[in-house]
């Protein structure tokens, strides 16, 4: 594969031997990669500081085909999250994203949307009052783009459209979303939420605004938290490290 200029956060960063390192990086045009910065922690480095955790760089990827490290030739710096450095919730929210991003896809499989709604979410995470809704926002974002959205619409075990059943609704993590009335006796491990909680998650996976409009603080949006965060523990095999400590 020939050399690729694109743009990348950084989600991971290993010193390796005297002067190098290892950075794991999620790509806009390649997806995730695993490269070696050669001499990336010389005084002189050929990289310019933009190989800083959890920051955008433009770099130039020499990928490779088989297993081997893709090679890091070049790297600037493009953005910088300085609320990240000062916000210890926000920077354990960035180690989320980052993890997410990390464990989630695929080596060299791009996901340009994703990495707009990671760089955008980044961003924003100093404004605390929203904090909460936005990761959950990019939590849903990134099961849907990765195909791994749980149904909220329809019974993930027959199919049928799931409207006006009552107050609390079945959801199973293991089925991969809501159940209906009919289907839920005979399942296991059906959970069953206030219908406000399924609306909050809705809202939360839905591009317009109604999602600002969730109280911070509100059940509804607390179930909605703990069930994206069961979906996410499930798809992982085990809880995700830094979700609770950014208060999500
Ligand atoms: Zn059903």
């Amino acid at each position: 594969m020939p050399s690729a200029r694109t743009l990348a956060i950084v989600i991971r960063s290993v010193e390796v031997f005297e002067s190098s390192s290892i950075v794991t990086v999620f790509t806009r045009e390649l997806g995730k990669a695993a490269a070696l910065a050669k001499g990336a922690r010389r005084l002189k480095s050929p990289f310019e500081g933009g190989l800083d955790l959890l920051s955008v760089s433009d770099i130039v990827l020499l990928p490779r085909a088989s297993e081997a490290l893709d090679l890091l030739t070049e790297s600037a710096p493009v953005e910088r999250f300085d609320t990240l450095r000062r916000d210890l919730a926000a920077l354990y929210a960035g180690f989320h994203i980052a993890q997410l991003l990390s464990d989630l896809t695929d080596v060299h499989d791009p996901h340009p949307r994703l990495f707009d709604a990671a760089r955008v979410t980044l961003r924003r995470l100093g404004e605390g009052d929203l904090r909460i809704r936005r990761v959950a926002r990019f939590e849903l974002f990134c099961l849907r783009e990765l195909g791994l959205m749980p149904s909220l619409d329809t019974c993930s075990h027959c199919g049928r459209a799931v409207v006006n059943e009552g107050d609390r609704v079945g959801f199973a993590v293991a089925l991969g979303g809501i159940v209906c009335h009919e289907c839920r006796p005979g399942l296991a491990q059906v959970s069953l939420l206030p219908r406000e909680s399924v609306a909050a998650m809705r809202a939360l996976a839905s591009p317009g605004n109604d999602w600002r409009n969730l109280e911070e603080q509100g059940r509804a949006l607390g179930w909605a938290r703990e069930t994206i965060g069961h979906v996410l523990s499930h798809i992982l095999g085990r809880r995700p490290r830094f979700r609770p400590l950014a208060g999500v």
